[in-house]
């Protein structure tokens, strides 16, 4: 740190993305839940008929906008997108947490909130997790502080009841409710159908998992047209073109597209349910995902040797050191043959 960095934020952690490796060749990916399908070639026609690139974006993403709010039975304005949903969820941050409205998260979740706490300077309070890895809503209900809940859950995969979803909305009518849907078409219940009767619930989906864009980054909000208002005022007053035109052009495609997108989904559901069955053979304990992702672990092995092993075998998957989880690993559900590989590898490394 340069004696230059700013005073106010010299405590900061910054969030530690998994790993990308240079080379792909010989790697089996299955580290940050990307989808392992590739953008369908229907595709291109779209980015043909993107916004030329030395004109600015379109900063209102009209027709990814309108397109969206068909498919999601709500309007226009009822929708903002971002640059990924990193920075819908910064933004939420922004507009709607300060002093005396901390945020709330818990321990065991999508490791970006607690710095988008701290890069933000915003006061924030943890909440633990049950011993079981669900998420205690009893913590959240009328706790009077903006909630963030990634549904389903990350690194745990396990989804929360829409019916809980709205105990906490009502219960905290003063307050935003922010569901970080990331995951949510592997088998969650979106809370989009809540935002019409609550007017404080915030959705955040992202184009990164199940629609084959993490790379595009793209992502959007979905609530009351005066929350996305309110984050309209922070994308209006950091970076309007947030949304580059290519990114805009495939999403739209991919929006049209959208049986691809199903067919892919189904895909990696199927192949969760194998994967799950085939290390519960050879003795490893799963939580139940409702994710492209599982949380397991075996008591012949460590996470961390399983992790390290399979890194030398060439199949990357991710390990905490936070001791709730520090004995899973999480894998992202790729394709058939992928997993295959990889429990090939665990039987070998067993
Ligand atoms: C992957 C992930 C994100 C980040 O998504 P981007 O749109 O790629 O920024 C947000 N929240 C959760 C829970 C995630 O797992």
């Amino acid at each position: 740190m340069s004696r230059f960095f700013s005073n106010k934020l010299s405590d900061i952690n910054p969030y530690v993305p998994g790993e990308q490796p240079k080379n792909f060749d010989n790697v089996v990916k299955l580290n940050t839940n990307e989808s392992p399908f590739s953008l369908p070639y229907e595709i291109m026609d779209y980015v043909n008929n993107a916004r030329p690139l030395n004109l600015y974006s379109d900063c209102d993403c009209t027709e990814l906008t309108n397109e969206l709010a068909k498919l999601l039975y709500v309007k226009p304005c009822n929708i903002v997108f971002g640059n990924g949903s990193d920075e819908l969820l910064n933004h939420a941050f922004l507009a709607f947490c300060d002093d005396k409205t901390p945020a709330i998260f818990p321990n065991i979740s999508y490791g970006f909130y607690e710095v988008f706490a701290q890069i933000n300077c915003l006061p924030y309070t943890i909440a633990k997790l049950n011993d079981d890895l669900t998420i205690n809503i009893k913590d959240y209900i009328s706790c009077n502080k903006t909630i963030f809940l990634a549904n389903p859950n990350a690194w745990t995969g396990i989804a929360l009841p829409l019916k809980d979803i709205e105990k906490i909305a009502k219960s905290n009518p003063n307050n935003v409710v922010v569901i970080d849907e990331a995951y949510v078409e592997f088998g969650g219940k979106s809370a989009v159908e809540l935002i019409d009767k609550f007017d404080n619930v915030l959705v955040i989906q992202t184009f990164s998992k199940s629609r084959s864009m993490a790379g595009g980054r793209l992502a959007f909000a979905a609530g009351n047209k005066e929350l996305i208002a309110d984050l309209n005022v922070i994308k209006y007053s950091t970076n309007p073109y947030n949304v580059n035109s290519l990114s805009q052009a495939v999403g739209l495609g991919i929006l049209k597209n959208n049986d691809i997108v199903r067919n892919n989904i189904d895909s990696i559901i199927s192949t969760r349910e194998y994967v799950v069955e085939q290390l519960n053979v050879i003795g490893f304990e799963t939580l139940n995902s409702s994710a492209n992702f599982i949380l397991t672990k075996s008591k012949k092995i460590s996470g961390e040797d399983l992790y390290k092993n399979l890194k030398e075998r060439g199949v990357l998957v991710r390990h905490s050191d936070l001791p709730e989880i520090k004995d899973y690993v999480r894998i992202t559900i790729g394709t058939k043959q992928q997993m295959d590989i990889l429990l090939n590898k665990i039987k070998e490394i067993i």
